[in-house]
C-alpha cells in the first residue's frame, strides 16, 4: 500500500510517501521567519504552511517516483500542536482524500514521534531491527517530555511527564539567556562538544515518581549568569563551551535518571528515545553508555526522524491502513490531544 503523510503541527511543513512500510521520500520545509522573534509565532506559522504545503507534497510524490493516482490513503497530524498550523495540514489532507477518493487517516503527533522507530534502515547493523513491545520510550521534544510505555502500535501509556517546561524548552530558554538565537537546542549541543561538563554544577530537582521539572533549572541558570556577568561582562562569551556542556549534562542526567527508574519499574529490556531533543549528541551518547551498563537494547532514531517530519506520520498512517482505521470528512484538528 502507498500512504501519503502530512505534518504541519508546528513550524515544519512536511510531506512523505510510504510504500509498503518503507519511507521513500520525506520532504521537510523549515520556517526560518521565526528566528527573528525568538520563538514560533503561530499566526505566521500557519501562513507559511499555506505557502509550502503543495510544493512539499509535489516534491514528495516526485521523489517517490509514483503517480498521485497510486496513493491508497492520506494520513495527517490531527494534534497536538498549534491549531492554525494543524488546520492547514488537515484541510489539505481532507481535500486530497476527497479529490482522489481515498481514505483519510488521523495521526497523533506524539505517537508518531515514537512510531518513527518502525521506519526501516535506521539502526546500525540489521536494517529490520526494531523495538519489541512492550518497550519504554523517552519522548523529548519542543512541547513534551514523556516516559511512555509502548504496548502496541497504538496502545501507549504515559507513565511520567514534565510538570512545567519540556526538555526542548529547557534547552531553548537557557539558550536565550546565553543570547543564542532560536531554536537554541542545537547550538547548545554544538558548543557543549568543546566544553567541560563538570565545570559548573546546576541543581537536579527533587520530583517524586517518574515526573520531570525544568523550570527550577532555568531559574538557577538565569541567576548564575546574572551574578557572573556583574563581575565580568564577557563571562558568557568567554565560557560559552563550558556553560553549554554543564547545562546539557544536567538536562541529560535529569532525563536519564528518571528513565532508568522507569525501566526498572516496568522491567523492560528494549528502550528508545524520540522527538527533537533525541538529536542531542550528549543524550545519545549518555543513553548508549547507560544501555550498555543496564543490558538494554537501545533504539536511537536517525537525525532525519528526530525533529518534526512527515515520515513518522506516513509510517504511523501505514500501520493504521493495515488495520483499515480511517476517519470521516468531519474530522477536526485538536490543539490538545492525549495518547
Ligand atoms: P512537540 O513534538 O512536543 O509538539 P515540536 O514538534 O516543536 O514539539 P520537535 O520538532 O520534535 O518539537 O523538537 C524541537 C525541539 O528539539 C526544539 O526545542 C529544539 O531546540 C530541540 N532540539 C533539536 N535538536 C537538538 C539538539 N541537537 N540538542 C538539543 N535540543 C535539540
Ligand atoms: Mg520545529
Ligand atoms: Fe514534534
Amino acid at each position: 500500500a502507498i500512504v501519503l503523510g502530512i505534518e504541519s503541527s508546528c513550524d515544519e511543513t512536511s510531506a512523505s510517501v510510504c510504500i509498503d512500510g518503507e519511507i521513500v521520500s520525506n520532504i521537510i520545509a523549515n520556517q526560518t521567519i521565526h528566528e527573528q522573534y525568538g520563538g514560533v509565532v503561530p499566526e505566521l506559522a500557519s501562513r507559511v504552511h499555506q505557502q509550502n504545503i503543495i510544493p512539499a507534497v509535489h516534491q514528495a510524490i516526485a521523489q517517490a517516483k509514483i503517480n498521485k493516482k497510486d496513493i491508497d490513503a492520506v494520513a495527517f497530524t490531527r494534534g497536538p500542536g498549534l491549531l492554525g498550523s494543524l488546520l492547514v495540514g488537515t484541510s489539505f489532507a481532507k481535500a486530497f482524500a476527497l479529490a482522489n477518493e481515498i481514505p483519510l487517516i488521523e495521526v497523533n503527533h506524539m505517537q508518531a514521534h515514537i512510531l518513527a522507530h518502525f521506519i526501516p534502515n535506521q539502526h546500525e547493523g540489521n536494517p529490520n531491527k526494531k523495538p519489541e513491545f512492550p518497550f519504554l520510550c523517552l519522548t523529548v521534544s519542543g512541547g513534551h517530555t514523556q516516559i511512555v510505555l509502548v504496548k502496541d502500535y497504538f496502545d501507549m501509556e504515559v507513565v511520567g511527564e514534565t510538570l512545567d517546561d519540556a526538555a526542548g524548552e529547557a534547552f531553548d530558554k537557557t539558550a536565550k539567556i546565553l543570547n543564542l538565537p532560536y531554536p537554541g537546542g542545537p547550538l547548545i549541543d554544538k558548543y557543549a562538544r568543546e566544553g567541560n561538563p563538570d565545570k559548573y554544577k546546576f541543581p537536579e530537582p527533587q520530583i517524586s515518581d517518574l515526573n520531570f521539572s525544568f523550570s527550577g533549572l532555568k531559574t538557577s541558570i538565569l541567576y548564575f549568569i546574572r551574578d557572573h556577568v556583574k563581575e565580568n561582562p564577557n563571562f558568557v562569551e568567554e565560557n560559552m563551551a563550558d556553560i553549554c556542556a554543564s547545562i546539557q549534562q544536567r538536562i541529560v542526567s535529569i532525563l536519564l535518571n528518571k528513565f532508568k527508574k522507569a525501566a526498572k519499574l516496568y522491567n523492560v529490556k528494549d528502550v528508545a528515545i524520540a522527538g527533537g531533543v533525541s538529536a542531542n549528541s550528549g543524550l545519545r551518547n549518555a543513553l548508549t553508555e547507560l544501555a550498555q551498563k543496564q543490558g538494554w537494547n537501545v533504539f536511537i532514531p536517525k537525525f532525519e526522524f528526530c525533529t518534526d517530519n512527515a515520515g513518522m506520520i506516513a509510517i504511523a498512517g501505514y500501520h493504521k491502513y493495515l488495520k483499515q482505521d480511517f476517519v470521516g470528512q468531519d474530522v477536526a484538528p485538536l490543539a490538545r490531544m492525549g495518547m
